[in-house]
């Protein structure tokens, strides 16, 4: 097969269309095959029993439809599923490193994607949330963070983002993915255009079909790019991964913090709210006695009330040879009650898949040190 053969999941029909064009296929089995990937799972094209066995023949040399190699599956106590797929044979995995001046790593080219399932309290329905990661490791490097410990190995194409919701729709049981968040492994808006490419898929009706409230980008924190996205037709949901109520806290824990302030992120947060009309989130992990004081939860409070934004608490999940501990039960509701009492609405996210390493990052630590 050529190296430089397309990957399905990079495309959209009328590329697709297009590729079928100058391999003398007809256009209209560009729409067939979207049709066995989107709508029936099947990424096979011998596999694909309404094309002929000289269109399947030539779709198996010309495209490429699976790229990542899944290389653990666990599966939690309480129905959580992570994938760890491997994309070490791919040639166009460790293009576009321009962020921020890093460059490629050695290590092994792996990300994780994790099914989170969920009962809906509005609903009653099961929503399927999928996890998903933007680039290989990560260039921030927070210091809580599996995913940060080897920094970046390189950035995500759109077709790899879009394959892991696909092959976690693979796993038997799951069946259709319902949500997505971008708060797997990397900084998605420093892989903007890939970023953006595949949220254009993950909503598009020949593909997911999911509606722009569903699918949240979560970042912690490139003001420019915050506005970017602001401005683009795309209505997801932002969450600001802030970690910590002021700029002193922040930079102990995330490197980048040392170049983007707090009031930076305020300002780019009411920027997307006014663009948008959807409301912020901000992702707070809770530290034991790095973060989880009283003081800081009302410092926190004034940030959420000025950015109209509301509160997602988490937990730490404890990372082997981080020198992070997990609050205890007592100090997160404490840290709840603080801010629901300055009418800050507030969510405690509920820990899932601890018993599978469900930490960003921690599965791929983990595998490559058994390995
Ligand atoms: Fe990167 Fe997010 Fe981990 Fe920070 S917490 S190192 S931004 S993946």
């Amino acid at each position: 097969m050529p190296t430089a053969s397309p990957h399905f999941f990079d495309l959209d029909p009328d590329s697709l269309a297009a590729h079928f064009d100058q391999w003398g296929l007809p256009r209209f089995r560009a729409r067939q095959v979207m049709q066995w990937v989107y709508q029936h799972g099947v990424a096979d094209p011998q596999a694909m029993t309404n094309l002929t066995q000289r269109d399947r023949d030539l779709l198996a040399d010309r495209l490429r439809f699976l790229v990542g190699t899944p290389v653990r599956h666990e599966r939690a106590t309480d129905g959580t599923q992570k994938l760890l797929l491997d994309w070490h044979a791919q040639p166009d995995a460790k293009r576009q490193l321009t962020v921020l001046g890093q460059s490629a790593g050695g290590s092994a080219m792996q990300t994780e994607c994790v099914m989170i399932p969920a009962e809906s309290k509005a609903s009653g329905k099961l929503r399927r949330t999928a996890c998903i990661s933007s680039q290989v490791g990560c260039p921030v490097g927070c210091h809580f963070c599996a995913s940060g410990l080897g920094g970046l190995d390189a950035n995500l194409t759109a077709g790899q983002i879009v394959e892991q919701v696909f092959q976690l729709q693979q796993i038997p049981g799951i069946e259709r993915i319902t949500n997505i968040v971008f708060m797997g492994m990397g900084e998605p808006l420093a892989n903007f255009n890939q970023v953006v490419q595949a949220i254009r898929t993950l909503m598009a009706d020949w593909a997911f079909n999911l509606a722009g409230r569903r699918i949240t980008v979560s970042t912690v924190g490139l003001p420019a790019q915050i506005r970017r996205l602001a401005d683009l037709d795309l209505p997801v949901t932002l969450a600001i991964s802030l970690h910590a109520p002021n700029d002193d806290v922040r930079r102990k824990l995330i490197p980048w913090a040392a170049q983007v302030s707090v009031e930076q992120l305020v300002d780019a947060g009411r920027h997307y709210f006014q663009r948008t009309g959807r409301e912020v989130t901000l992702e707070y992990i809770l530290l034991r006695h790095v973060n989880d004081r009283p003081e800081h939860a009302r410092e926190l409070a004034d940030v959420a009330r000025r950015l109209r934004a509301n509160i997602n608490l988490i937990r730490y999940n404890e990372v082997a040879g981080l020198p992070f501990d997990r609050p205890t039960s007592e100090d997160v509701h404490a840290f709840q009650q603080v801010l629901r009492e300055r009418g800050v609405n507030t969510h405690i996210r509920a820990s899932r898949g601890r018993d599978i390493a469900a930490a960003c990052g921690q599965l791929r630590h983990e595998h490559q040190a058994q390995t």
